[in-house]
């Protein structure tokens, strides 16, 4: 796992320097604390506004379905 020291930059020279970490344990070598993670965040943000344009995409795709219906069913006799 990709990470930063999650220690006090006072405690930890990883936490001081803001090293990224690729670390199998997710542990920082130094003071063995867990990691925050890199890279997963932005891969988690990715996927957020990935979701987002799909939601955006469908709410705008049943919109029109809607609009179309109404119409159709308003022009029949
Ligand atoms: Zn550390």
């Amino acid at each position: 796992m990709l990470g930063y020291c999650s220690n006090s930059p006072l405690r930890c020279d990883n936490a001081y320097s803001i090293k990224i970490l690729n670390r199998m344990d997710s542990c920082c070598p130094e003071c063995c604390l867990f990691l925050l993670p890199a890279q997963d965040v932005s891969q988690q943000l990715n996927a957020d506004e990935q979701f987002l344009r799909f939601s955006i995409m469908v709410i705008i795709c049943t919109l029109f379905t809607v609009v179309y219906i109404y119409y159709f069913y308003s022009t029949l006799p």
